[in-house]
């Protein structure tokens, strides 16, 4: 019983405390203004790759996760909130996942044509053709090597995060488009 008792109170005690910490993390996490405009400069600027995963990276792929929640968005690029580091978030297997110095190694020939929004274009859509498959290479939050072969949907937002990153925007689809 006694034991019992003791392993409930810690139970408890762990719960609590996991409670705690996600209230911390959560008050540290920070909504970020989203940056719009066809034509603003740091939308059409190329992303500088990341040298290394320091607390200032975590902080930024964390507020970039509240803020893509917050606008019930599938995908961020950090250009959207402001930043010139080569990071997004983008929904994979509808999870949020930070992709940091992301490189498309490889696109399939087969293309689909969707329709996109961006969150920096409020109320355009946009048909855009994309490789139905991709792999891609990038590293984890916590700095690790990583490679994943997407296809559907997951391909379709990695696609254009990465965009993003290099100044490239759904508007710019639209020749691809007409053509
Ligand atoms: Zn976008």
């Amino acid at each position: 019983m006694h034991t019992s008792l003791h392993r409930q109170r810690k139970f408890v005690h762990i719960f609590l405390l996991t409670i705690w910490k996600k209230a911390i993390l959560r008050l540290k996490m920070a909504v970020l203004p989203i940056v719009t405009g066809e034509r603003t400069p740091i939308l059409r600027a190329k992303t500088k790759p990341v040298s290394k995963v320091t607390k200032d990276v975590v902080t930024l792929i964390r507020d970039m996760e509240e803020t893509t929640r917050a606008a019930k968005g599938a995908g961020l690029a950090a250009p959207q909130v402001n930043r010139s580091e080569r990071v997004c978030i983008a929904m994979i297997s509808k999870k949020l996942v930070p992709l940091v110095n992301p490189e498309i190694t490889w696109r399939s020939r087969e293309r689909e044509t969707a329709e996109e929004g961006c969150l920096s274009l409020p109320d355009i859509w946009i048909q855009v053709p994309r490789a139905a498959e991709i792999i891609i290479q990038f590293l984890s939050a916590a700095g690790r090597q990583r490679e994943l072969k997407l296809s559907g949907f997951d391909a379709r937002v990695v696609q254009h995060e990465v965009d993003h990153l290099e100044g490239i925007l759904i508007t710019d689809h639209k020749r691809e488009n007409i053509l």
